[in-house]
Formats: structure tokens, sequence, C-alpha cells
């Protein structure tokens, strides 16, 4: 099918440079439209970014700092030297270790934390950090973001799409991919709905900056009751530039109180010393949400969702921007597949491999979290007294201190490939 393209203005009166001729519209600059437009670029499909806030917002917080080895290489795949740059600029902590209620548990230094590849298994990078690699990519790519231009609705149909954005603009493609986040628009206007369910506690997560004094060895450290949390869990995570604190609330507390100023610096001083108590960097409380939507394409085959516009998941196991990240790389590839095709049943068909590919994916990945949370609540008795026979038993047993070490993330693996259901 050939479209042209057209962006037209509520005035009447073309803005210069704002039209464009692409024939995929991306709502949503995170790090999952970002990552759409370089892989559809680089399947020779060009696409229209269009933004709600300003160029000059702030993204502050560190937000997904756990990048995964297959994230980096698709994002080395699509765009040569985008992984390899988050590589140089993340770090690779090389050491693991556990206490419980004070008590070391588990504690392992690897020679070699990343493997031995160019790509490591994971780098440790704050998420602005990395969306400004991939806006450098973006202009090396040469594809321009609309900042200010916030998707209202949209329409679809057999051949294509048509949004209006807040600003009264006008804009059609062939395709759009809702990458908006988790209060997204684009799943609203496609009649998608959210199913599932929030962690019964809060999570108190924090940005610590290095200092340059006597730093912290570079450890991912999880202290399960800690005394110095008041018997809360705590995870402490270093990345280039700082550390990542994450406190669990127990029943009882109230997230606001527990995230003021004079809490944190309390609970930085008593957990990482007084050093570091002036190096609070950014502060914010959440419930989690465990939800995916209930379809991830519209009726006509033409909107996909991918990220957190598709899915919410709680943190541990990281599989948040990484999941995000391979919606993104699959619906560039069926996205570029549809474009191609000759009939509209094939391109049906790639759209909706899409589809069920991700939502195969996305239950995947909500299980797996799910588990984490089940396991970090730990109301269940039963997780209760392992967590607790698995510490007195880790200075006899490895393998208990590695099970308490290991269980917060979640179950290893990544989401079974699905096809067509053919033979
Ligand atoms: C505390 C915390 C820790 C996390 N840790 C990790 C981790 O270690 N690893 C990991 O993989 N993930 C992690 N995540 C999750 C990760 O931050 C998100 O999965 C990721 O930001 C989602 O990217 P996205 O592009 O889908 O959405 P977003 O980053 O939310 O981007 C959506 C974009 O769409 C724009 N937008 C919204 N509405 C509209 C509209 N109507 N029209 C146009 N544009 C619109 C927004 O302004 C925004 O720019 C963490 C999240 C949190 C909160």
């Amino acid at each position: 099918m050939t479209t042209t393209v057209i962006t037209i203005y509520s005035n009447d009166t073309p803005m210069s440079g704002d039209t464009t001729g692409e024939p995929v519209l991306i709502a949503g600059a995170g790090p999952v439209g970002m990552t759409t437009a370089l892989a559809l670029h680089a399947r020779g499909v060009e696409a229209t970014i269009l933004e709600a806030e300003s160029e000059d917002r702030d993204r502050s917080g560190s937000r997904a700092i756990y990048v995964h080895g297959s994230t980096l290489r698709t994002l080395e795949r699509i765009h040569p030297g985008l992984g390899t740059d988050l590589v140089d600029e993340g770090l690779v902590w090389p050491t693991r270790r556990t206490l419980f209620r004070g008590k070391e548990v588990f504690d392992r230094t690897y020679d070699s934390p990343g493997g031995s590849g160019d790509i490591p298994h994971f780098t440790s990078i704050p998420q602005v950090v990395t969306e400004e690699y991939m806006h450098d990519a973006l202009d090396e790519a040469g594809i321009d973001i609309h900042w200010d231009a916030e998707v209202d609705t949209l329409e679809t149909s057999p051949t294509g799409v048509h949004v209006e954005t807040a600003d009264g603009r006008e804009w059609v493609g062939e395709f759009l991919v809702g990458a908006d986040g988790g209060g997204s628009t684009v799943r609203k206007e496609i009649g998608a709905n959210f199913e599932g369910d929030q962690s019964e506690n809060a999570f108190i997560i924090a940005d610590v900056g290095e200092v340059g004094d006597d730093p912290l060895p570079l450890e991912r450290v999880f202290h399960y009751d800690a005394p110095e949390a008041d018997g809360r869990n705590v995870l402490l995570v270093p990345f280039t530039g700082g550390w990542r604190l994450d406190i669990q609330c127990i029943e009882g507390d109230d997230p606001d109180e527990l995230s003021s100023d004079e809490r944190m610096r309390e609970f930085v001083r008593d957990i990482m010393g007084e050093r570091y108590e002036d190096n609070l960097q950014w502060v914010s409380s959440y419930y989690f949400l465990q939800v995916m939507a209930d379809t991830f394409v519209d009726e006509h085959r033409r909107v996909l969702l991918a990220g957190e516009a598709a899915h919410l998941l709680a943190p541990f196991g990281a599989r948040g921007m990484n999941s995000g990240i391979a919606d993104a790389d699959e619906a560039a590839s069926a996205i570029a597949a549809a474009i191609n095709a000759q009939t509209d049943a094939v391109i049906r068909d790639e759209i909706e491999l899409y589809a069920a590919r991700r939502e195969k994916a996305a239950e995947f990945n909500l299980n797996a979290a799910g588990q984490a949370l089940e396991y970090l609540q730990g109301g269940n008795p039963v997780t209760i007294l392992r967590k607790e026979a698995a510490a007195a038993l880790a200075d006899h047993f490895e393998t208990a201190g590695e099970w308490l070490d290991d269980a917060p993330y979640g179950p290893h693996g990544t989401p079974p490939i699905v096809s067509t259901g053919n033979y």
C-alpha cells in the first residue's frame, strides 16, 4: 500500500519543517518510543515521534538502571555504537552480597562479572543517561522528535491511523505505535484496558550521589529486615555516579512520612554512612502495579502498544524498560514486514503475530515480577519460614545463602518465542 502522509494544521497554515512524509507515527519519546524509531530506521522505515512534553523537561530519577545484555545487543544491532556507548558509560558491579537481620549470609565476587564478550551480561546506568544516548542516536539517524505534541484522540481504519494532538494538529500514518507510557492515551483510545493488581506495600526509592572520599565498594547488597532501617528490607545498587537505595515499607508505614527529606537523610546515614548523608539526589515512593493491556493492538491492526503503554511491572528483575525495548524492536519488525506486504491478510497477520508474541512475553514477565513481589512482601508463613531456615543454614551450605541472594529478583529466564501456531 502506498500512503501519502500529511500533517494538517488546525488553522490551515502549514508550519514550516513540521510536515512529515513518514508512514509510521510513534506516541511518546521515552526509551521505548525512541527505540521503536531507531529500530524502524534500521529496517528502512521512517517514523514521526509525537511527544507530549517539552524538550527541556526534567527526567530525574535513575529508574531503569539495570540494562540486560540482550537489550544492549538489540540497541547495538539497530544503531551500531549505541549498545557499546552504554557499556562504556555504565558500570558492572562485581560483587553480590546479602545480609539477613544484620548477619551476612552470602558474598560472592566475580573475576569477570560481565562475561568475556564486548557486550556484558548487564550494565548499570541511570535511565536518563540511556535516554541521552538515544537522543544522540536519533540525531545521527536524522529522526526528529515533535515536542509539545500530546496525542489527544485517534481514529483507526483498515488502511491507517488519524491522530489529533492537543494543539489541534492532525497527523496521519499507516501505523501508530503507542509508546506513551503507563497513562497511555493511545491505549484508552483503542479501547484496551489494563488488568491486574497492585503491590500491597509501598517502596521508597532514592538516588544517592557517589562520594569522593572512601566510597562504598561496588556491591549490590540486599538486606532482609535490616536493623539500620528498623527491620525493613533494603536494596542498594551502584550505578555510574551514584547508588540506588530501595526501602520496602512494612505494614503501618506512611510512605510520605518515610520519604520526607529528614527521614531519608537518617536512612542514608544509617545504611550508607554519614559521608553520603548530604548526597540525596532524588526520592520517590511507589505502589507497583502489575498489569497488562487486554489487547496490544486495535481492531484494524494499525495500532501497536509497546512498553509501559502495554504493561506495568514491579521493577524486581528489571523487566520494565528491558521488555519495553524488546516490544519496540518487535513492533518495528512487524511494521516493516507489514509495509512490504502485498495483501491485507498478511498485514493483519504480521501485526497479530506481534500481539501474540508480546502479550505472551508480558504474561511471562508479569508472572516473574509477581513472584519476586510476592516473595518480598513475605506475608506467606511458608516463605517466612524458608527465609529463616535458609539464613540459619547459610553458614554451612552456600546454596542456602545463594538462594536468599537470588530470590528477591524472581525467576531467571526470558519469555518463550511464540509462533503463529503453524507447524
Ligand atoms: C523506580 C523505578 C525503577 C525502575 N527500574 C528499572 C530497571 O532497573 N530496569 C528496567 O528495565 N526498568 C525499570 N523501571 C521501569 C522503566 O523506568 C520503564 O519501564 C520505562 O521508563 C518505560 O519506558 P516507556 O518508554 O514505555 O514509557 P515512559 O518512559 O513513561 O515514556 C513515555 C513517554 O510518552 C510521553 N507521553 C505520555 N502521554 C503522551 C501522549 N498522550 N502523547 C504523546 N506522548 C505522550 C511521556 O511524556 C513520555 O516521554 C523502573 C521504573 C521505576 C519507576
